[in-house]
């Protein structure tokens, strides 16, 4: 399970100051000193935590909390109001073109779950909107990559528009824009190549497509289990592409966390969306609320 490690080391840290009258500002500090080694462990960008600290420390302390009644109780609650603004507050939804269709562009690392995501949210697109989107393979380097998107649009029974391997993939996505301009498709999804690590073609070629099409959201896809790397890919992405939205995947694994809670204070940009599994019904909105209170137990 995602945040176990994290879930228990918070609970110990807290359960210290259960059932004290008063809490002294030195049981305060060695709280917030196992709190902070906690999120440290779970991979939590150290400027994020330290930032964090600060901040529940100086909320407990100026609104008096430790000599008020049931401190511990109070404290925990700054922890999870904290916890709640760290990862953005409120839900932020898929942004919406008033003309349609409206673009939304995928970028992300190969593996990150880019092409399972696309389906996930036509999907729920279709479910929720009734709407009527269209796929377009724009990942020419891996002829598996449009079959496997292919298969995909088959399972969640929505259009896929291909070129094959040998056209250029600015070209692939004008051509699909404008056949979903011609069939009303309200939605159109673009599924963009992917590669180990960041470097200067891919980016180079997310960044024509982006021009080429001016999409209404750009969402990057990223993998929750690798951690500081997350943190690091998101800033690479959104420095070149000025991403919208970030979609969180493998949320359903054993990630220690720290990605979850660092991408949108250290990029600025909303998760808008998390995969919690393979199956195409797996991608639920991301409340920060709520995550807040499942990291808290
Ligand atoms: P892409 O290379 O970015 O297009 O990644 P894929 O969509 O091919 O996904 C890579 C692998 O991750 C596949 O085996 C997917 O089934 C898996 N995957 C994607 N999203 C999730 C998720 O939310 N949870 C789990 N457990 N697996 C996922």
């Amino acid at each position: 399970m995602a945040f176990e490690g994290l879930t228990e080391r918070l609970q110990n840290a807290m359960k210290k100051l259960r059932g004290k009258g008063k809490v002294s500002q030195s049981d305060l500090r060695e709280t917030m000193r196992e709190i902070r080694l906690a999120l440290l462990e779970a991979d939590v960008n150290f400027q994020v935590v330290r930032q964090f600290v600060k901040t529940v420390e100086q909320r407990a302390t100026g609104a008096k909390v430790l000599e008020g009644l049931n401190p511990s109780q109070q404290i925990v609650k700054i922890v999870d109001e904290e916890l709640t603004k760290m990862m953005g507050d409120e839900a932020v939804p898929l942004n919406k073109s008033e003309k349609i269709p409206t673009v939304i562009m995928m970028s992300g690392l190969q593996g990150a779950g880019k092409t399972t995501t696309v389906g996930k949210l036509a999907l729920k697109l279709k479910n929720e909107q009734n709407a009527r989107p269209l796929l377009i393979a724009d990942d020419v380097y891996r002829p598996a990559a449009i079959e496997q998107l292919q298969t995909v649009g088959q399972q969640v029974d929505v259009p896929v528009f291909q070129l094959g391997t040998d056209v250029d993939p600015v070209e692939i996505a004008k051509r699909g824009l404008a056949q979903a301009q011609e069939n009303h498709n309200d939605y159109v999804i673009i599924d963009t190549a992917g590669r180990l690590q960041i470097d200067e073609k891919l980016m180079g070629e997310l960044s024509d497509i982006k021009k080429a099409v001016n999409p209404d959201e750009i969402l990057l896809v990223i993998d929750a289990m690798t951690g500081q790397n997350a943190v690091a890919t998101a800033q690479g992405f959104d420095e070149t592409l000025d991403v919208t939205g970030v979609v969180l995947t493998k949320l359903d694994g054993d990630t220690r966390g720290g990605a979850a809670l660092s991408i949108r204070a250290v990029t600025g940009k909303p998760i808008k969306f998390v995969g919690q599994g393979e199956k195409m019904s797996d991608l639920d909105v991301f409340h920060p609320d709520r995550m807040a209170s499942r990291i808290l137990g």
